[in-house]
């Protein structure tokens, strides 16, 4: 399967349209999904506490934490799944997590 074809994937969506064995089409493939959707707790970023060191950035495994001239920004939860990691590596606590979206 082509990287384009991958667009069609929908919830409705056979199985002889997918890979052999479930096998990833290709890399980078989230960024075409709302992967955030199904996100049971959210990070809350508190710009007013955040040194802007981005150690939270490189953990992030969805590359949801925009970053433009060296500086963080608030978070994409079209992408985010809130897993809490970015949480967990702040050290100055700029960063909490809430239940739900
Ligand atoms: S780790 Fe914390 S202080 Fe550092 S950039 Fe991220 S939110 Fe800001």
């Amino acid at each position: 399967m082509k990287d384009n074809e991958m667009k069609n994937i929908s919830p409705n969506s056979t199985y002889q349209e997918m890979t052999p064995a479930g096998n990833i089409y290709g890399s980078g493939t989230s960024q075409m999904f709302n992967t955030g959707d199904w996100r049971t707790a959210t990070p809350v970023w508190a710009a007013d506490i955040c040194k802007q060191c981005l150690l939270c950035f490189p953990v992030c495994p969805d590359s949801s934490i925009p970053v433009s001239d060296k500086k963080r920004a608030d978070f994409d939860f079209d992408h985010c799944k809130g897993c809490g990691i970015c949480f967990k590596v702040c050290p100055f606590g700029a960063i909490t997590m809430k239940d739900g979206e």
